[in-house]
């Protein structure tokens, strides 16, 4: 397959296209990013990796971080996490409030705001240095020690994270937080704040392609089972209540966030990130849905 071939005829067919949306502004740093960005890496082996415009720029990863606290949630508890979380798509705005009323605490799913809340939770109560532990699992997926936090995008989303922190409160009265909830936000800001580019973002997920192992070294990070568990909440739950569009017109597993990145994988294939921080109406990156379309598309290949 020629891919770099396949990722330029996407750059120039993304280039004329009309884009409507806005980026992100309920956290102000978000709203200060150039709207023109746009980059996109894929991701085979250290040796085969394909890409165009700003892949080696940093930007803020946003909720694609939650497959990163599910997977470490999962490598602590195995099957017992599933009694603090479902595993639906919900159907309903990513930081919304009204599900857990009459769904008694449980969040629908660990990718929306309520279930990544309860994953911090688990972080915070079983890990010594949760943020330290994060970066640590992120450096070793990537082999990549320079990707760190932005402290400033982490604070501006303290300074207005008003719902977030209502979330944990109400969890909390129904039952299912157990932590302080200082320390649960503070970790969740961090997550969210993870500065990658899509060359990083798309070799960090490359374990989900790869049956839970880091293609270059061989090492296991996380059982097949485990996996499949991830994969198949990122296809059903990965887009916000945007799921069931990005697999109609996608058809890959894969995780966006509202930085305007998006990563998704194709099993023992490959794995690809995208990043235009111009969101639609759901919160997905417009150009980057178009993008990945096309790129599923053009190679004839998803997982269905
Ligand atoms: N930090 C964001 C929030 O909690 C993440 C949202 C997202 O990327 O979906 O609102």
């Amino acid at each position: 397959m020629n891919y770099q071939q396949i990722l330029d005829t996407i750059y120039e067919e993304m280039s004329y296209r009309d884009v409507s949306g806005k980026v992100a502004s309920y956290i102000p740093e978000l709203a200060r990013v150039d709207r023109k960005k746009f980059g996109m890496h894929v991701y085979c082996g250290d040796q085969e990796n394909f890409s165009f415009g700003d892949s080696d720029e940093c930007f803020s990863i946003q909720s694609i971080s939650k497959v990163f606290t599910l997977a470490m949630a999962m490598r602590l508890m195995g099957e017992d996490l599933w009694d603090r979380l479902n595993v639906e798509p919900s159907g309903d705005p990513f930081n919304s409030l009204t599900q857990l009323e009459y769904e008694n605490g449980v969040p629908r799913n660990p990718f929306i705001n309520a279930g990544a809340l309860v994953l911090s939770d688990i972080l915070v109560d079983q890990l010594k240095d949760p943020k330290r532990e994060l970066l640590d699992f992120v450096h070793k997926i990537t082999g990549d020690t320079s990707i760190k936090y932005d402290e400033t995008v982490a604070q501006s989303e303290k300074s207005t994270g008003y719902r977030n922190i209502a979330l944990v409160n109400y969890i909390k009265a129904l039952g299912n937080i157990k932590c302080d909830v200082e320390p649960i936000v503070d970790f969740y800001f961090h997550q969210c704040s993870l500065s990658m580019s899509c060359a990083q973002l798309s070799k960090a997920f490359m374990i989900f392609a790869n049956k839970g192992r880091v293609l270059e070294t061989g090492e296991k990070i996380l059982k097949p089972k485990t996996v499949k568990r991830i994969n198949a909440l990122m296809q059903t739950c990965g887009f916000y209540d945007e799921a069931g569009e990005f697999s109609f017109q996608v058809g890959l597993p894969g995780k966006s966030g509202v930085g305007g990145g998006i990563v998704a994988i194709h099993p023992d294939n490959y794995s690809v990130a995208v990043w235009s921080p111009i969101l639609n109406e759901k919160g997905n990156s417009e150009l980057g849905m178009k993008a990945l379309e096309r790129l599923t598309t053009l190679t004839g290949v998803s997982v269905f």
